[in-house]
């Protein structure tokens, strides 16, 4: 008998009324280690019917106090970091190091949450007379967000601590496939004392989310990623006119001039293409060489060929399931086909069992193979050698994607002329996973395939993202005291506000 995963409504854990369940993975040996609920529309309603009755209440205390109770909740998160980690590396298969930093990290967006009293007062201008204008933030209401299995606590709490402190309640779509870490957490926030209601959590997939963006009372909805999900998202939300940040997939481009710090370099691409095994958004996907650099490329093949496998206390943790790794697998095949030299083939790793692929490097011969172009969100880093700087930007810029890309050199001249002109969001010089760090905000590019949606998913954008802004003109006449007798000038004064308020 392994664990259900229920739904969270109204700080109680209930079954679906489905009665349906769907098998939860060891992504590291494909034991079974829970079945989570698959929820019906009649459950997600239940949730969202639990969010609006908790809102008033909760929308009508001050932001300071959502803070003060958020402030709790990043103590507990600290304390209880480890046991986070452990439910991490069961469900997701990363090492430890990475799973306490998935911890770490989304507690750092916690924090940022914390911070809000100080940075969400409105703006207050008198704009003629006695007219002023101020313009404050309005939470939406019940918000709604949907996250993907690669980073289980990270990812939710982009947004539901931001959306929490800005006074909405939440219902939140944990991954089918790592539901764990979140159901812990969700014990938590009861632990620091948010109401009943306030943040409820529906299991599932498809449904579940169709339910939720279809619902009436849910007001705006955040989605984390794969592309074509994230588009089938926004477009939903679009038609129903309701606000959307949807995240998607990346492409993230690397260039390497041969005036870079190379061993640096060859540890930090190492890193960002092989942490996690390669399932981050941000992971490095393409390195682009300028000019043949052996030195940097032996290096880098000797430093990953000496990852060990192994969840937990190991180096390199399995990809998520079957499905992944069989997709994987195709793209490296696909390379080969057309031609690509295999520098390194992380294949050998099969021995371990169920999902296991290591750290593989393909020297390809043409930019335009499909492995070269398309998300593999696997540890695969694919590398071609350009002719000139203008080449490595044409390539950069005609991913569609335009999530992250970075440049490697000791040269600062060299550094500004790449960040000036690559075709993505996030920009990193020496850094091969230019994830920026709160209180700046992160996301893709408008309009490609990695962003749908207006703003940034943390920082001000998620203040903008979850607030209404609402703008109160007012005016108030002086009435003095009949004793006091009222000049001319101040007369006219009152009636030009009036007659200028009156004509906006
Ligand atoms: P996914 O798109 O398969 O699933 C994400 C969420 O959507 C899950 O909760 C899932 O249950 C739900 N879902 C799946 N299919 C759906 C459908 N047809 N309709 C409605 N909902 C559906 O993504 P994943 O495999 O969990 O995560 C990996 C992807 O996420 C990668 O593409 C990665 O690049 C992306 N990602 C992006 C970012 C970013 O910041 N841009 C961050 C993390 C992950």
């Amino acid at each position: 008998m392994t664990t259900q995963i229920h739904n969270y409504i109204n700080a109680d854990f209930v079954a679906p009324e489905t009665g349906k369940f769907h098998p939860v993975e060891n992504p590291a040996n494909g034991d079974t280690i829970g079945q989570v609920g698959v929820s019906s529309a009649k459950d997600v309603d239940d949730a969202v019917k639990a969010a609006e009755a908790a809102f008033p209440a909760w929308s009508k205390l001050t932001v300071k106090a959502r803070a003060a109770i958020m402030m709790k909740f990043h103590a507990l998160i600290k304390e209880h970091a480890d046991e986070l980690a452990d439910l991490i590396v069961l469900e997701n298969g990363k090492n430890k190091t990475e799973a306490l930093a998935d911890v770490a990290k989304g507690n750092e967006t916690v924090e940022y949450a914390c911070s809000l009293p100080q940075l969400v007062q409105g703006t207050s201008l008198k704009v003629s007379g006695q007219v002023t204008c101020v313009d404050r933030r309005d939470p939406l209401g019940v918000v709604a967000s949907i996250v993907p299995f690669n980073f289980p606590l990270m990812v939710p709490m982009w947004t539901v601590p931001i959306a929490l402190v800005m006074g909405n309640t939440v219902v939140l779509k944990p991954s089918e496939k790592v539901p764990l870490t979140m159901n812990r957490v969700a014990k938590l926030f009861e632990e620091a004392g948010f109401p009943k209601g306030v943040f409820n959590m529906v299991q599932g997939m498809r449904e579940s989310v169709e339910a939720l963006i279809d619902h009436p009372s849910v007001k705006a909805v955040t989605f984390v990623g794969s592309s074509p999900v994230a588009k089938i998202v926004s477009d939903r939300c679009r038609a129903l006119q309701k606000r959307c940040t949807a995240l998607g997939g990346a492409k993230n481009h690397l260039v390497a001039l041969p005036d870079c710090e190379m061993e640096g370099a060859a540890s930090d691409i190492c890193v960002s293409f092989a942490g996690c095994a390669g399932q981050r958004c941000m992971a490095a996907s393409v390195l682009l060489l300028d000019g043949e650099q052996d030195g940097l490329l032996n290096s880098l093949i000797e430093k990953a060929s000496k990852i060990e496998p192994g969840s937990g206390p190991g180096q390199m943790g399995p990809v998520i399931d079957g499905i992944s790794l069989q997709k994987i697998h195709s793209y490296i095949e696909a390379a080969e086909t057309a031609g690509a030299k295999i520098l390194l083939d992380g294949r050998s790793w099969k021995e371990n069992g169920a999902n296991w692929i290591g750290p593989t490097i393909i020297l390809h011969n043409s930019k335009d193979d499909k492995t070269m172009k398309e998300e593999v969100f696997g540890p695969v880093l694919s590398i071609y050698v350009v002719s000139s700087w203008e080449e490595a930007l044409e390539i950069e810029n005609a991913n569609p994607f335009g999530n992250a890309a970075a440049i490697y050199t000791t040269n600062g001249g060299n550094a500004e002329w790449f960040t000036s002109k690559f075709r993505a969001s996030m920009l990193g010089i020496n850094v091969g996973i230019p994830v920026p760090r709160e209180p700046f905000s992160f996301g893709g590019l408008y309009g490609t395939k990695s962003k749908y949606g207006d703003m940034d998913i943390t920082g001000d954008g998620a203040v903008e993202f979850f607030s209404n802004r609402i703008k109160v003109t007012s005016k108030w006449p002086v009435q003095r005291s009949t004793s006091t007798k009222r000049s001319h000038t101040e007369m006219a004064g009152v009636k030009d506000a009036a007659n200028f308020a009156g004509q906006m």
